[in-house]
């Protein structure tokens, strides 16, 4: 195994001195139910708890924090229109710093409405999200800055610190099983623990549906896969073809990735409203999935992080309430 080196504790542990007003340092719970199932002690990191709804406030706020001066006054500027925007907006409202988030015509007004609540300047452009990253580009070559939501050496380092926490709060940690898209969070929660103890194993978990970054390694580079409606919508998108950071990282320092379908997903969200009383979105609740499912083997205690609970509440309501929420069939 070639060890990569992009992003290390140093910048992990720098990260989380400059994010520590910015973010909350989330509980963990330990699953009683789960523990019985898995036959070790599961914890439950409950990330979904942190501002704006996921752990994607760390790495964004870590990259406005490394701004430079005149950087800061130029601004910010993303596409997505999901966590990682939400999070971007925030973190520049905190440090004062003017964010604009492109998006299509397509995006739901709620979704709108809720990046304009954080502060964020919305600008509303074509009908695709190509068309978005044109504005993105021309906005870029007036001077502002874009902040990715992964492949991004700063980003990396601040979900890195969700790591941090998990060796300091679960000592004894042996596994660390972290929901996987475009592989920021577990490029920076890998580097984390494996520079505290070595031998913690590190489980990445994704969706059948469109699951890139394992398309990609199995394929030895970074690849593109059709995305599909999922409940773990969260954990849609590709890894980007000129991958700079994750793709490396992910292949050599997780020890596994697995695979879950819709239906375990749901298990997972009604899980964790019954058992542990916790609103979860897909995309956070694929950890609870894995260990329902029995897809990995723990070997010592577990830590699972519950990543975001941004989830629409009507959807929430109808999977809670057993219902078999198919979202391919519904959008067909
Ligand atoms: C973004 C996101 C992920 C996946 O993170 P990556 O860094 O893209 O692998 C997982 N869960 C939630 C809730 C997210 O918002």
């Amino acid at each position: 195994m070639t060890q990569t080196n992009f992003i290390g504790i140093g910048e992990i542990e720098a990260a989380r001195e400059r994010i520590a007003a910015t973010i909350r340092l989330t509980p963990v719970n330990v699953s009683d139910t789960l523990s019985t199932i898995a036959g070790v002690p599961v914890h439950l990191k409950l990330e979904h708890l942190q501002h704006t709804g996921s752990f994607k406030l760390r790495g964004a706020a870590n990259a406005v924090s490394l701004l430079s001066d005149e950087e800061r006054a130029a601004g910010v500027v993303g596409v997505s229109t999901g966590n990682h925007g939400r999070a971007l907006a925030h973190a520049a409202k905190a440090s004062g710093v003017r964010c604009v988030i492109c998006m299509s015509r397509l995006v739901p007004q709620v979704k709108v409405d809720g990046i304009r609540a954080l502060g964020a300047d919305v600008r509303i452009v074509g009908r695709s999200q190509d068309e978005a990253q044109a504005e993105v580009d021309r906005l870029v070559a007036e001077g502002m800055t874009m902040i990715p939501p992964f492949d991004h050496p700063s980003v990396i380092a601040g979900q890195g610190t969700l790591g941090l926490e998990i060796v300091e709060q679960i000592p004894d940690v042996d596994t660390v099983v972290v929901p996987l898209s475009g592989g920021g969070l577990i490029a920076g929660v890998a580097a984390a623990c494996k520079a505290r103890n070595k031998d913690i194993r590190i489980v990445g978990i994704t969706m059948e549906r469109g699951a890139a970054m394992i398309a990609s390694l199995k394929a030895g580079a970074p690849i593109e896969v059709e995305e599909q409606p999922t409940l773990a919508d969260s954990l849609g998108g590709g890894i980007g073809l000129s991958n700079r950071y994750t793709f490396a990282m992910t292949r050599d320092l997780v020890d596994e990735t697995w695979l879950i379908n819709e239906a375990q997903i749901a298990a997972g969200m009604r899980h964790a409203y019954w058992q542990e009383r916790q609103i979860v979105e897909g995309a956070g609740a694929v950890g609870i999935a894995a260990v329902l499912a029995q897809t990995f083997k723990p070997q010592g205690p577990v830590a699972l992080i519950l990543s975001g609970g941004n989830v629409d509440m009507k959807q929430h309501f109808r999977v809670i309430g057993g219902e078999d929420v198919d979202l391919m069939k519904e959008l067909a």
